[in-house]
């Protein structure tokens, strides 16, 4: 009996590779296809050559063709930082509605389950913390974010469709701020950011007052949940991340004391529509999906840290 085959779009991206492993050793046949826009060789490299594995370099907003088979599709294609956001709103835009509409059309095409990855951003400024899946969210369609969250939104939107309206088998899931080896030291965000800074001894930027609080999740935890969320026959949205919340002020002195560097903190401006709190209810992944979250904070933190070290030399 031959493997069951999975296309993880956005497959060289941090978590699209992370993705491209487990599923690899789970027995899949992965075809990982990535535009190399925010994704990069380096996190998939160590798979060339694995005749499990097939990479495509190809923009998934573009008509998408695969030969053969697929069992499951699973669309993690997109820009996903606020830097990306600001510097390409367009194709920030169009992975997230284009590529979303390319991407089901082919699991409708080839009768393959389809997994979005959705994101917190959906939430907006929440006025309900933590999150609960219920929960319509804040969102400002014209701020610099929206370009994400609108996409997005639009994403979870076009899914629902193609369940209600083509019977595609889709699974939502809703990824809050995760962390761990691969991530882009330069992408803007907080993590990588602190950790560069730290580790060469800069000033570490937190912007505004460092009140705005984050729930952290590390890799591993939020693959084990995507995977079983992908095998569970659970339809609507599913809030996949770790509930403990800390302040971004708190974390950054968190990562100077585990790094041990001589950093100072110094203020910056806080960017518009930051979302000052953010934190997952995860009842319904513990209830649905017997899962949650296994390595906390300074576990996640330490294994980070070894990635970044080489990194930076
Ligand atoms: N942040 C910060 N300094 C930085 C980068 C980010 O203080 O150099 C803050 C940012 O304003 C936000 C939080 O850290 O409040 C998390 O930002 P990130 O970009 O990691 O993710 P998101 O805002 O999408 O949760």
């Amino acid at each position: 009996m031959s493997n069951k085959k999975v296309l993880i779009t956005g497959g060289a991206g941090f978590l699209g590779s992370h993705l491209c492993d487990r599923f690899i050793n789970n027995g899949y046949d992965v075809i990982c296809m990535d535009n190399l826009l925010t994704g990069s060789a380096s996190n998939i490299e160590h798979l060339f050559g694995n005749p499990s594995f097939q990479f495509i370099e190809h923009d998934v907003t573009n008509y998408i063709y695969v030969k053969g088979n697929l069992d499951m599709i699973l669309h993690f294609a997109s820009p996903a930082s606020p830097i990306d956001y600001l510097e390409m709103p367009i194709q920030t835009l169009k992975v997230g509605s284009l590529g979303t509409h390319k991407a089901l059309g082919l699991a409708k095409e080839k009768n393959a389950r389809f997994l979005l990855a959705s994101t917190s951003e959906v939430y907006g400024d929440p006025q309900i913390h933590p999150q609960p899946e219920s929960y319509w969210g804040n969102v400002n369609p014209i701020g610099f974010r929206g370009v994400y969250d609108e996409a997005k939104r639009f994403a979870e939107a076009m899914t629902m469709a193609y369940h209600r309206f083509h019977g595609v088998e889709t699974r939502i899931v809703r990824i809050f701020n995760t962390y761990g080896a691969r991530m882009r030291l330069e992408d803007g965000r907080a993590l990588p950011t602190f950790m560069s800074q730290a580790l060469r001894n800069e000033d570490i930027t937190v912007f505004g007052d460092g009140s705005q609080s984050r729930s952290f999740t590390y890799v591993d935890d939020l693959v084990e949940g995507i995977y079983r969320l992908a095998h569970s026959d659970y339809v609507e949205p599913v809030n996949i991340g770790n509930p403990q919340e800390i302040t971004i002020l708190e974390f950054a002195e968190e990562i100077i004391r585990l790094t041990g560097s001589k950093s100072k903190i110094i203020h910056k401006e806080l960017p518009k529509d930051d979302p000052q709190v953010r934190k997952p209810d995860i009842s319904k992944a513990r209830e649905i999906l017997s899962w949650e979250p296994e390595v906390d904070r300074a576990a996640g933190l330490k294994k980070t840290l070894e990635y970044f070290k080489e990194q930076i030399g």
